[in-house]
């Protein structure tokens, strides 16, 4: 993948945007690097189903659907609620012929365990099974490639993180040095740091990193009005197109961590986009906003 880099001002400051919104197909951005070894071991294993979880407004299922119709793979969607036929990402997920299996919020929190794992293979036969995110070691492996062709000079990079495993295969860059922030996107995941550590054990590390939970303002894809008020400033000001659940929360951090001095003045830093952009027909569709 061609990195596609984009120099925006914050804080009277030049800072890289890597841009995996342009650079992957349909702009799926991050989930292209995380199902691209899943994919192949799907494939290496003769299995012609994949299966994994979600919300109703989930990009992971959202790509999945995409990149598994592209591939010729039948995918079934485990969707945490009700069915609702107006919801457009739902629209979308059906579009792609996923599947969808709806579960209560309750059973949904059961969703890893092997009974249940049991009775849905025992309703669609056998599938390649992708944990909720998308989020193991094969997704880790194919994050380590996201910074591929992109110049190793930067002393500090920020990603935003949900469930942890594109910011373990960012730390686990081969050769890399700069500092990595992940910037938590959810409220009350105190598990992060351990899960992302789990992550990075196979590989050598020589760069810290830490994730910081000061961004999240209060959970997943909360309404905030300034957050509204900061993307179409960043949209305006630096033509930057960002999501409301993930890249607009790292962009609005490094401003914040640069007005603190917490990131130098003299420091190069790189932001990733992570892609996500699908979210906004949900967004605006969850908030009833036209
Ligand atoms: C899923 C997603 C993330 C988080 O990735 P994790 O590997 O779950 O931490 C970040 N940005 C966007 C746009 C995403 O869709």
């Amino acid at each position: 993948m061609t990195p596609i880099i984009q120099t925006i001002m914050l804080h009277r400051k030049q800072v890289d945007v890597l841009r995996l919104d342009k650079m992957t197909p349909g702009g799926i951005g991050n989930k292209y690097y995380k199902l691209r070894y899943n994919l192949l071991a799907a494939k290496e294993q003769g299995l012609k189903s994949i299966l994994s979880f979600g919300g109703a407004f989930s990009n992971h299922l959202h790509a999945l659907s995409a990149i598994g119709k592209q591939e010729g793979f039948q995918t079934i969607g485990v969707v945490r609620g009700e069915d609702d036929p107006d919801n457009p990402t739902l629209q979308d997920l059906r579009n792609n012929d996923m599947h969808l299996h709806f579960i209560s919020r309750q059973d949904y929190r059961q969703k890893n365990d092997a009974s249940f794992i049991r009775s849905l293979e025992e309703r669609y036969g056998s599938f390649y099974l992708l944990p909720e995110g998308g989020s193991n070691s094969l997704a880790v492996q194919g994050c380590r490639e996201i910074l591929q062709g992109v110049k190793q000079d930067y002393n500090h990079i920020l990603v935003a993180v949900g469930t942890g495993a594109t910011v373990a295969g960012i730390v686990a860059t081969p050769e890399l040095t700069s500092r990595v922030t992940g910037i938590a996107v959810l409220k009350g995941e105190d598990g992060l740091s351990e899960v992302v550590q789990k992550f990075i054990e196979p590989y050598e590390i020589n760069t810290t990193w830490d994730i910081s939970f000061r961004y999240h303002l209060g959970g997943y894809a909360r309404y905030n009005a300034d957050l509204m008020e900061y993307i179409r400033n960043i949209r305006d000001e630096n033509e930057l197109e960002t999501d409301p659940v993930y890249t607009s929360k790292v962009v609005w951090a490094c401003a914040d961590m640069l007005e603190k001095n917490e990131i130098r003045q003299d420091e190069k830093v790189l932001l990733i986009h992570t892609g996500g952009m699908q979210g906004w027909t949900g967004w605006n569709y969850r908030f009833r906003i036209s």
